[in-house]
């Protein structure tokens, strides 16, 4: 929809003889798909939501061309304003912050150029020229920022430990394997600024003496691998990757590395034995990547968001970073927003910030009004949270203390009507479609697990089946070999640690 609107901008200026005064800027995602097509008009930034044909031609003619006053949001006067206000306003925005996302929605991400206009490279130019190596991991150390992807390990330290590791080459690497169902950030992030990860990824080429490194991105983000590979061929032409980088002795250089949507691939072992070519099959640990890695040498491996706020730090300071957000964790956290909520999308907000702002400030509150029910948070990894705790400033601590966890950001809204063994059982399917099938636990406690549970679901379980159930998750936990086992349960558990009353109404002897 997007591209036949550009067409028919484009159209409508070409036909008033104004393509030459006014250009039209392909931009990456600005955050509110629920409300797509979007156009900006500059200056001014106007904002023009749920685009259809049409619109396109009237915002040329009326607006663009025309002499209104194009200091506040407006709509195209075809879509009524019960339905913009209803759904849009500026409430959607007003309570976030950006760093990781901040170039998302602004620049054209196939320019370099505009990149370099908003700050970009300055972080690089900083650390190569003003700063050493290990004072560029004491700053991200400093800032406190944790890894996105989901664990939540002090980046800074990371970094150190690969740093101090014996062994040469040493490698970078960017988990771009994005793989829960309904989490799209890192892929809105590399589709819309490509360049704050190359950037950050050559910092820490710098910081822990590496002069090479990969990006795994799946195969089926074909966008931005195609933005990924625009980039860094530019940025080879302009010296930004490549020997001797901005004029110094650093050399750098990264290549593409295409993964074919494995979910366990995501896993960095995994990931590291994918890009080695062999089976993407979690390896045991220790020896961590730090220490043995890519090919046996120490590699530094970090996600895309956590990449997307390295710059900025450098640039800014670890005082800037640490600012924001809650005593244990800085910064901000992207969440992309689905389920039963009225604006879906990607959201980006400080550390902290509640549940309760999220769903109803930012996210509109619960389709028709209904009563909201549970959220989960971490995708098939993570948990149920529960209206209870609405007010939990949300960081990885209090997540986890709710039996959730923050995982890559996939936050899913439930109302009142949804079935909370339904929501398990579907998330427990995929896990057992994505087991690598190497360890037991995980390989056969799973399919177990989902046998129970539809059996409970087709009404034909037990009390005796959810107690079953309940032992296999825990005992899964503590077995599995690697994260994707030892999270697989986390949907049963923390649905039964809430909504025990609905495994009991399915079955059979109930209470
Ligand atoms: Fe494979 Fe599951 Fe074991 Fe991980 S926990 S190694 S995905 S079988």
């Amino acid at each position: 929809k997007s591209d036949e609107m550009e067409e028919e901008i484009r159209e409508a200026l070409k036909e008033a003889n104004a393509e030459e005064k006014i250009d039209v800027v392909r931009v990456g995602c600005f955050g509110l798909c629920e409300a797509g097509p979007i156009a900006v008009v500059y200056p001014g930034g106007k904002f023009y939501a749920y685009l259809k044909e049409g619109d396109g031609r009237r915002i040329v003619k009326e607006d663009l061309l025309g002499d209104k006053t194009i200091d506040e949001l407006i709509y195209p006067e075809s879509l009524s304003d019960d339905i913009v206000k209803s759904i849009y306003d500026v409430s959607f925005y007003t309570k976030q912050k950006k760093i990781a996302h901040k170039n998302c929605g602004v620049i054209n991400p196939d320019s370099i150029e505009e990149y370099i206009a908003l700050d970009g490279y300055l972080g690089l130019h900083k650390a190569l020229n003003e700063m050493s190596p290990q004072e560029v991991i004491d700053e991200i150390k400093e800032s406190g920022l944790r890894g996105r992807g989901g664990g939540g390990f002090p980046t800074g330290l990371k970094w150190q430990f690969t740093k101090d590791a014996e062994g040469s080459p040493k490698y970078v690497l960017c988990n771009a394997d994005e793989g829960d169902p309904g989490a799209f950030m890192d892929r809105s992030i590399l589709e819309g600024d490509p360049y704050s990860v190359i950037e950050a990824m050559t910092i820490a080429g710098y910081a822990i003496n590496a002069n090479y490194g990969f990006i795994y991105i799946r195969a089926e983000y074909p966008s931005a691998v195609e933005k990924l590979e625009s980039s860094i061929k530019k940025a080879k032409e302009l010296g930004l990757l490549g020997n001797n980088i901005m004029g110094t002795d650093f050399s750098f250089d990264l290549e593409l590395r295409l993964g074919a949507g494995a979910f366990v691939c995501g896993e960095e072992m995994a990931l590291i034995e994918s890009i080695e070519g062999k089976r993407g099959i979690p390896r045991n640990k220790p020896p961590f990547p730090a220490n043995e890695g890519l090919w046996g040498k120490p590699t530094l491996i970090n996600n895309v968001e956590t990449y997307a706020n390295i710059a900025q730090i450098i640039y800014k300071g670890s005082d800037w970073f640490s600012s924001i957000g809650t005593e244990k964790s800085h910064g901000t956290k992207v969440f992309t927003l689905g389920g039963n909520i009225k604006r879906t999308g990607i959201i980006e907000v400080p550390m902290g910030t509640t549940l309760r702002d999220i769903i109803y400030e930012i996210g509109g509150g619960i389709i028709g009004d209904k009563e909201f029910k549970a959220v989960q948070t971490g995708g098939p990894s993570g948990g149920c949270i529960t209206k209870d705790y609405l007010d939990t400033p949300i960081d990885y601590d209090n997540l986890t203390a709710l039996g959730s966890m923050m995982g890559s950001g996939g936050m899913i809204v439930m109302d009142d009507s949804t079935c909370m063994v339904d929501i398990a059982r579907f998330f427990l399917e995929f896990t057992v479609d994505e087991s690598c099938g190497k360890c037991t636990p995980c390989r056969e406690g799973t399919k177990r697990m989902l046998e129970i549970l539809e059996k409970i679901v087709a009404g034909k379980g037990t009390l005796e089946d959810i107690d079953t159930l309940e032992n296999l998750g825990n005992m899964i936990k503590i077995s599995s070999l690697c994260g994707l086992g030892q999270s697989a349960p986390n949907p049963v558990l923390s649905t039964l640690r809430y909504f025990r009353d609905e495994y009991e109404a399915h079955v059979v002897d109930k209470k």
